[in-house]
């Protein structure tokens, strides 16, 4: 199993295609997984402008 982190949003996926925003910009070089529950919360969602749920990578390439 390859997740690919999409560059616009930082979302994982497995698929082909960002399943939150979209995109296909996706890529495998991706550092540290952030699993957001709950994005109004979250100071980490905030700062990286989350706004769903969700896997997210911390920083992507
Ligand atoms: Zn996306």
């Amino acid at each position: 199993m390859v997740l690919r982190a999409c560059r616009v949003c930082k979302y994982l996926t497995e698929g082909k295609k960002c399943e939150m925003c979209g995109s296909e910009d996706l890529t495998t070089k991706w550092k540290g997984v952030i699993n957001i529950v709950d994005p109004g919360r979250s100071e980490i969602a905030k700062e990286l402008g989350i706004t769903k749920p969700g896997k997210y990578a911390l920083s992507v390439e």
